[in-house]
């Protein structure tokens, strides 16, 4: 198997990256330049695609536009009004339990470090490395399943999922680069590393690939 040099590949997708819709969070962060915007539609995006979730916080934030409008609105306009992401129900209920929760033990501030984002409801350490990273500037990597699976794909890690993956990347990738990797990684695995059936003969780092467990391609 040949070594993967991560800092090539970065540079490689880099220049292809504007080709592709930015992810999700990219838009909203320009869109709307506030910790408390990322962090829900963030919480938002699991499991949805980015394009729904995307005109769901656009909706959203409409009726929403901070931790005090968020701890006034009830519980069924707010289900009503983000319906069509995936497991909707839940995604309000963690969303209704923030304001206090951030009251009671955060000083009413969004904290900005991964280890206290992960307290809070619906926060799981994608959504708080991509919050901690893109709201605050901290060095930070969001590992979602299209970071995991490439990196598995290249043969730069192996790992049985996500978790794991970050704890690698940690490791092994220049902190210089981590902010970069979701930014990166996650509209090449929508757009050319896609899940099922990666678009090989089209890919701009297959030089550099092992294809590790790619068992059909295009
Ligand atoms: S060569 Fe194929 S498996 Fe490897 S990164 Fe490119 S698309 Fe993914």
């Amino acid at each position: 198997m040949k070594k993967v040099n991560i800092s090539i590949i970065i540079r490689i997708l880099s220049n292809h990256v504007k080709e592709f819709n930015p992810p999700l969070i990219e838009s909203v962060s320009e869109n709307y330049r506030n910790p408390f915007f990322i962090l829900v539609s963030t919480i938002l995006s699991a499991r949805t695609k980015d394009s729904l979730t995307e005109k769901v916080c656009n909706i959203l934030f409409k009726h929403v536009k901070s931790l005090n409008s968020l701890e006034k609105i009830s519980l069924s306009k707010l289900e009503q009004l983000i319906k069509p992401v995936n497991f909707y129900k839940t995604k309000a209920r963690h969303l209704k339990e923030l304001p206090k929760l951030l009251k009671d033990e955060f000083n009413n501030k969004i904290p900005k470090d991964v280890d206290s984002l992960v307290k809070l409801p619906g926060v799981g350490r994608k959504t708080a490395n991509i919050v901690s990273a893109i709201a605050f500037g901290l060095d930070a990597i969001g590992v979602d399943t299209h970071v995991h699976t490439i990196m598995n794909r290249l043969g730069y890690v192996k790992t049985s999922n996500p978790e794991e993956t970050e704890k690698e990347l940690r490791r092994k990738v220049l902190v210089k680069y981590w902010k970069k990797i979701n930014y990166l990684f996650v509209p090449f695995g929508q757009n050319i590393c896609t899940p099922v059936s990666p678009h090989c003969s089209a890919c701009f780092i297959r030089k550099y690939c092992n294809r590790v467990g790619v068992k059909t391609k295009r």
